[in-house]
């Protein structure tokens, strides 16, 4: 299957000079959906995984079915402000300005070994700070996947010290 059929180019946007790349499509697609969680569990079947960490909102997708698929809880970092209980924070680099994410202070525990999942991996920033709050809770970060990492904006090298999956890459 040419999974890359089902990722739509979006020219210009969220903004001007942005080529977003759209997983709707896959998402509407059970066989392709059911390709790339193969592709990202293949690794990890006799890994003991206790959470899956999604990313919002496009982490949530397949960190969900991750979880389900590894039997292991499924734990969301958000945007500042969304999580009802007690959080810890981190902040990270825009292009202008900062922006802040949060997990449940309760949501991890010393020693859990974590997967950490989004949708895409671009510049870095984002998964970065989620790696600091999955850390900063004890949990040890086995995995960090993505459905795909954009090479040209070596945003891997933010994350070097983990073992890092994409299944598609560009
Ligand atoms: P980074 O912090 O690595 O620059 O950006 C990654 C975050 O922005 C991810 O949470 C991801 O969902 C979102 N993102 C950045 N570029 C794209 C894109 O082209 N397509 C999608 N679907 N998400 C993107």
């Amino acid at each position: 299957m040419m999974l890359k059929e089902y990722v739509r180019d979006i020219q210009d946007f969220p903004k001007k000079g942005i080529l977003f790349k759209d997983i709707t499509p896959l998402l509407a697609s059970p066989e392709a959906t059911n390709v790339c969680l193969q592709k990202l569990t293949e690794k990890l079947k006799n890994v003991k995984i206790d959470k899956v960490v999604g990313v919002e909102s496009r982490g949530f997708f397949f960190g969900t079915l991750l979880a389900h698929e590894l039997q292991a809880g499924f734990v969301p970092v958000r945007k500042a402000g969304k999580l009802p209980f007690t959080t810890v924070s981190a902040s990270y680099e825009l292009e202008y300005g900062t922006d802040t994410l949060e997990i449940h202070a309760d949501a991890i525990q010393k020693g859990d070994k974590v997967l950490v999942h989004d949708d895409v991996l671009a510049t870095g920033g984002t998964i970065k700070a989620v790696c600091e709050l999955v850390e900063a809770l004890g949990g040890e970060i086995v995995q960090v996947s993505f459905l795909m990492e954009l090479l040209f904006l070596n945003g891997g090298d933010k994350i070097k010290a983990y073992d890092r999956f994409a299944v598609m890459e560009y």
